[in-house]
């Protein structure tokens, strides 16, 4: 009897705390679940995506690995930074088991591993989602709809600007910036300032020193929060200056051009004549698109359940610093992505995703254009080139100026060879390595990469200073359209 009374106890015991385990996390995520998984209607639908992967970084490359190795069709949108922020990074020596690499070369060899699998890697961000009804949609900034089974995240962090500062937003692309080795050849000995104390900041600074003359490093607190070894490769330059409890109150610039800041010091206030910004000041969720969808923690980020991936829409999944407030480290998001693919496999699985249907939506999955094939935009590479092709145009002339280490300069590639094409004898488009041929960055003016001037009969009618999307570059470009 006592033994049978302690089984009925313990079994109350044990029901009452799974069920208040499974209300409280039910509670916290506010999880949506109970979708209706109905294959027939996926069976109406076109441009269906099993595995759809936001984000290009670590995480998201890390999960396309997995779930296309698992025979799982697979597309990632790499978004506005192909491969993600270790693309603006020089050494990195925390990748487990490469040794000493740069960031670049790390994030090429996962996406050739993620392809050798099968996974698709488009040139296309994605500007909304909708979670409400399974199968998920997604819009491309093509505008196109998507149909998505299962959905990971993995759009990581930007670089956060600076805020309250008089003259930061005008003359962004024009001397303030957040890429160093996006920009770094612009201020081939000129004065420049590195704002912040991280590792971010002593990365930017370092960049610079194969360029700029001096470099100042602008840290708000007493010290630089940059890691040991890092501070140590500072001080090998004698034109590094670190100058400490110090704040940028103003940014002046000549309407093209920064010329200087005006600094809060311990001593009062001080001006600076620079010519560059280098804003190194932490970084923000990307997390905009997903407002109202999802849920985030109070911080911004996005809340995942504490072992899993899973967030609070089911088939939903986050990873890497998009969703990590306290690590924000390669290797940290690469696990998260692939855990976040582990957890789409069992979620495919759970909702009876299996050969046999997989084979029977085989035609209508998404399949984007295949751009890789169309003929390659024309180099300049003398100022005898540029007279003979450009100024004796006859079509207005589209000049994409850029530099080899500029990520969104490779990321417009597909989408300039496409507008190319759509307008052929209509306007030419041309592209000039701006430190091929550095006589034309100064004739045009040119401050940041990429840049887009417009020249018809040798007068400039058209600007852009910064990347676009596919759209936006088609938009612009039709402007100058000869019919
Ligand atoms: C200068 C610098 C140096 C660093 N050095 C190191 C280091 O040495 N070691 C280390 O471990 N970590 C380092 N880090 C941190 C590391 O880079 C990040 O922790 C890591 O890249 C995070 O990976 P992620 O995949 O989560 O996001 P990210 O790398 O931020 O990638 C996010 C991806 O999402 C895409 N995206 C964003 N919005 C959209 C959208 N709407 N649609 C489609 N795609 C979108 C972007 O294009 C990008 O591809 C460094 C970071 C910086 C900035």
């Amino acid at each position: 009897m006592k033994v049978f009374l302690q089984f009925v106890v313990g079994l109350t015991v044990f029901l009452g705390v799974s069920f208040g385990l499974y209300r409280g996390y039910s509670f916290f995520y506010g999880k949506k679940g109970g979708n209706n998984y109905d294959w027939k209607v996926i069976q109406q639908k076109k441009n269906i995506i099993p595995v759809a992967i936001i984000g290009s970084g670590p995480a998201g490359l890390s999960a396309a690995l997995y779930t296309s190795r698992a025979h799982m069709h697979t597309v990632v949108f790499q978004g506005p930074q192909s491969g993600g922020q270790l693309m603006s990074t020089s050494e990195v020596e925390n990748w487990p088991s490469v040794g000493k690499k740069q960031g670049p070369e790390i994030m090429q060899l996962l996406k050739d591993q993620a392809q050798h699998f099968g996974a698709v890697l488009i040139n296309e961000s994605i500007k909304r989602v909708n979670f409400a009804s399974w199968p998920y949609e997604l819009i491309t900034s093509d505008d196109q709809v998507v149909h998505a089974l299962c959905v990971i995240i993995a759009t990581g962090a930007f670089p956060e600007r600076l805020k309250n500062v008089p003259g930061e937003a005008e003359p962004w692309g024009k001397g303030v910036t957040g890429c160093a080795i996006c920009d770094a050849a612009f201020f081939k000995d000129k004065d420049v300032v590195v704002v912040g104390g991280g590792d971010s900041a002593a990365e930017q600074a370092l960049q610079l020193t194969a360029y700029a003359h001096h470099i100042t490093i602008l840290v708000r607190g007493p010290k630089m929060r940059a890691s040991a070894a890092m501070q140590d490769r500072l001080k090998k330059f004698d034109y590094i200056t670190i100058k400490y409890d110090t704040m940028i109150t103003q940014i002046e610039g000549d309407g093209s051009h920064v010329t200087g800041v005006t600094l809060q010091t311990p001593h009062g206030s001080e001006h600076m004549a620079i010519d560059g910004v280098f804003l190194a000041i932490g970084h923000k969720p990307n997390t905009d698109i997903f407002k109202g969808q999802i849920a985030f923690s109070p911080t911004g980020y996005i809340a995942h359940a504490c072992r899993t991936q899973e967030t609070s829409q089911e088939g939903v999944f986050a990873a890497g610093d998009v969703s990590d407030e306290r690590y924000r480290q390669a290797a940290v998001a690469s696990g998260d992505g692939v855990k976040a693919a582990l957890d789409a496999e069992r979620f495919l699985q759970h909702i009876g995703f299996d050969e046999i249907l997989a084979k029977k939506i085989e035609r209508l999955l998404y399949d984007p254009i295949a751009i890789a094939d169309l003929p390659d935009i024309e180099p300049i590479e003398s100022l005898d080139q540029f007279k003979q092709v450009v100024l004796e145009s006859n079509v207005p002339v589209v000049i994409d100026f850029y530099t080899k280490t500029c990520s969104s300069c490779a990321q417009m590639m597909p989408y300039i060879k496409s507008t190319a094409a759509h307008m052929k004898n209509k306007l030419l488009f041309v592209k000039v390595d701006i430190e091929k041929v550095p006589e034309l960055k100064n004739r045009y003016a040119i401050t940041t990469a990429p840049y887009f001037i417009v020249v018809k009969d040798g007068l400039v009618i058209g600007r852009h200073n910064e990347a676009m999307t596919k759209r936006e570059l088609f938009d612009f470009a039709s402007r100058f359209v000869q019919e």
